[in-house]
């Protein structure tokens, strides 16, 4: 029996935090995980990965992990018409790719090759059973 292990750096805003661990408690159950993988939350909005890029959310296959970045992007670092997210709306934005980066576990453990439309439709699919669940009190 596998399980996420959470770990959230230093420096990422409490109310992210909180959504986060709320949404890896949700998809530890919903998900098949067969390995521990380490879901690591770092207090940048962009991850620098290995090849430059600007990504959101990573799954590291060699260390089984996913990276996520935990701080909401400026309208500095892209073009956001609409002003800066708020933190809330950034736990739903990772949420959602957290979702995606397991559909990618879930295509490495099963020996599949990686599909990006595949891991979008399972993350939109996953999404959607997650927000018509009751509502739970927030406090
Ligand atoms: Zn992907």
């Amino acid at each position: 029996m596998g399980k996420l292990r959470l770990q959230i750096r230093r420096g990422v805003n409490r109310e992210v935090r909180r959504g986060i661990e709320r949404a890896v408690a949700h998809l530890s159950s919903v998900f098949d995980l067969r390995h521990t993988i380490a879901v690591v939350v770092v207090p940048a909005s962009v991850l620098g990965g290995p090849n430059g890029e600007h990504a959101i959310g990573a799954w590291d296959e060699r260390r089984k992990r996913i990276w996520l970045a935990g701080k909401p992007p400026s309208p500095k670092d892209f073009d956001m018409p609409e002003g800066p997210l708020s933190n809330k709306e950034w736990v739903w934005t990772l949420r959602e790719i957290l979702c995606h980066e397991l559909a990618h576990y879930e295509q490495w453990r099963d020996g599949r090759e990686y599909s990006e439309e595949e891991a979008d439709a399972r993350a939109a699919a996953v999404d959607v059973a997650l927000e018509t669940e009751p509502p739970k009190t927030e406090d």
